[in-house]
C-alpha cells in the first residue's frame, strides 16, 4: 500500500496531477472581467401610466438589447462592437426616442444626434440633425474611424453617412403616430401656456407631456476596454436646429479606461452645462472617489441643484456599474461581470 502511495506522489509530481489551473497555478490566466449597461431614457415614467403590455415590451426590447450587445463581449469582440449592436436594436424599435422612434421636431421632422466614445484611445465621434441615417450611432462610429472629424452636423453629417455605405431612409421612415400625437399636444399646450401667460417654453411643456427617451450604453470588454455610446431624437418640438447633449461629447457621452464609461439621457440643456459625463470620469480621476460616489454627487446633487432633470449610466474599468437619475424612472438594464441580468424601469 506504502508502495502504491509513494507511486502515486512520483508520478503526480512528474505530470502534475492538478484539479483545475486556477487551483495551483497562480499565474493561471483567468478570464478578464467584461460587462455591459444599458438605458432607454429617464423621466415621468410611472407604474400607473403604464400597461402591462407595454411594460412588457420595454423589458423585452431591453433585454433583447443588453443580452446582444453582451453576447458580443463573451464572444471576445470590442466593447465598440457591444454598444452598436445593443444601441441598434433599440434605434430600430419604436418604444425609444432614438432612430425609428424618435420625436418631432416644431416643424414635424426628425431630427437625430449620436456619439461614441472610446475609452482606450479617447478617440470619438459624433453626428448631429441627421434626417436620413437608419442607425445614427453606426454615423458616430464612421466619424470616429474613418473621418479626421469628431462631430458632423445636419446635411453633411448625412451625405457623409450615405458615403460610408450607411443605411439611408426615407424620412418618413422615422414618422410613429406616438411621437406624432406628443408633437401635437405639447403644440396645443404650448398655445394655452402662451394664452394665460405669454410666456413660452416648449422645455416646460414637454416635460408636462411627455419624457425623455434617448438610449444610451456602457460596455467594458475582455481587453479591458471602455466604449460609450448615446442615441436620441432630441425633445419634442425643438426648434432653430437645436442640439441637445447626446452629440456631446463630455456631456452626453464620454469614456476613459483609466476611470469609466457615461452615457447621459434627460434636459440636455442641463447635461452640458454641467459637462455631465466628463465631470463622472473627472471626480474619479482627481478625487480618487469610486464610481457610486462621482455619479451620485454629479445627479443628485449638482445636476438637480442646477434644476436639471434626467440620469446617466456608467461602468468603471473593473465592471462596477451604477444607474443614477433623479426622475421617477429611467428604462435600464445591465449584464454585470458575473453574468446577471438587471431590467428595471421605475425608482
Ligand atoms: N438628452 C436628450 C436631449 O436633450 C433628450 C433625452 O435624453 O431624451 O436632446
Amino acid at each position: 500500500m506504502r508502495k502504491i502511495t509513494l507511486l502515486l506522489f512520483i508520478i503526480c509530481t512528474t505530470i502534475g496531477c492538478k484539479k483545475n489551473t486556477t487551483d495551483q497555478d497562480p499565474t493561471a490566466i483567468k478570464q478578464a472581467p467584461f460587462a455591459i449597461i444599458i438605458h432607454g431614457g429617464a423621466g415621468t415614467i410611472l407604474k400607473k401610466n403604464m400597461t402591462p403590455a407595454l411594460e412588457k415590451a420595454y423589458e423585452e426590447k431591453l433585454t433583447e438589447a443588453v443580452t446582444a450587445g453582451h453576447k458580443v463581449l463573451k464572444n471576445g469582440g470590442s466593447s465598440t462592437l457591444a454598444v452598436a449592436t445593443a444601441i441598434k436594436i433599440m434605434e430600430n424599435s419604436p418604444l425609444f426616442n432614438a432612430g425609428k422612434g424618435s420625436v418631432f421636431t416644431h416643424g414635424g421632422e426628425n431630427e437625430m444626434d449620436a456619439s461614441i466614445m472610446e475609452g482606450k484611445t479617447l478617440q470619438a465621434g459624433a453626428i448631429t440633425g441627421v434626417k436620413t441615417v437608419k442607425n445614427p450611432i453606426l454615423g458616430a462610429i464612421e466619424v470616429m474611424q474613418n473621418s479626421a472629424h469628431v462631430l458632423l452636423s445636419g446635411k453633411g453629417a448625412d451625405e457623409f453617412s450615405a458615403e460610408r455605405g450607411l443605411e439611408i431612409m426615407d424620412p418618413s421612415y422615422f414618422y410613429t403616430k406616438k411621437r406624432f400625437d406628443a408633437l401635437q399636444r405639447v403644440q396645443n399646450s404650448e398655445k394655452e401656456d402662451d394664452n394665460q401667460s405669454g410666456k413660452v417654453s416648449f422645455y416646460d411643456t414637454d416635460i408636462k407631456n411627455s419624457k425623455y427617451g434617448t438610449v444610451g450604453c456602457v460596455a467594458l470588454d475582455q481587453n479591458g476596454n471602455i466604449t460609450a455610446g448615446t442615441s436620441t431624437g432630441g425633445m419634442t418640438n425643438k426648434r432653430w436646429n437645436r442640439i441637445g447633449d447626446a452629440p456631446i461629447i463630455g456631456a452626453g457621452t464620454y469614456a476613459n479606461n483609466e476611470t469609466c464609461g457615461v452615457s447621459s439621457t434627460g434636459w440636455g440643456e442641463y447635461f452640458i452645462r454641467g459637462v455631465v459625463a466628463h465631470d463622472i470620469a473627472a471626480q474619479m480621476e482627481y478625487k480618487k472617489v469610486p464610481l457610486k460616489e462621482a455619479t451620485r454627487d454629479v445627479i443628485q446633487n449638482k445636476l438637480t441643484k442646477a434644476g436639471g432633470t434626467g440620469g446617466i449610466i456608467a461602468l468603471d474599468k473593473d465592471g462596477n456599474m451604477s444607474f443614477e437619475f433623479n426622475t421617477t424612472g429611467m428604462y435600464r438594464a445591465s449584464i454585470d461581470t458575473s453574468g446577471a441580468l438587471t431590467v428595471k424601469i421605475y425608482k
